[in-house]
């Protein structure tokens, strides 16, 4: 279970963050920092770490996500 301070596999643009294929409309969105940690949903920064936005997570991989890391797109 992906949660606040964990890694994902990688950013990549329009696709998932966990396994970087493309996502569909109803994706979820998580908030991560520029090394590719979970911040939290509310946070511009967490620990130090810097904010790169939200990306998505499709939702096949959303179900190993804590759900508290994961918002709406
Ligand atoms: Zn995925």
């Amino acid at each position: 279970m992906i949660s606040f301070g964990d890694f994902v596999n990688g950013l990549n643009d329009d696709a998932c963050c966990q396994c970087g294929r493309k996502v569909g409309n109803n994706a979820w969105l998580v908030h991560l920092s520029t090394s590719g940690s979970v911040l939290h949903p509310a946070s511009d920064a967490d620990g130090g770490r810097i904010s790169q936005g939200f990306w998505p997570v499709g939702r096949e991989c959303a179900k190993g996500f804590d759900p508290a890391v994961l918002v709406k797109n």
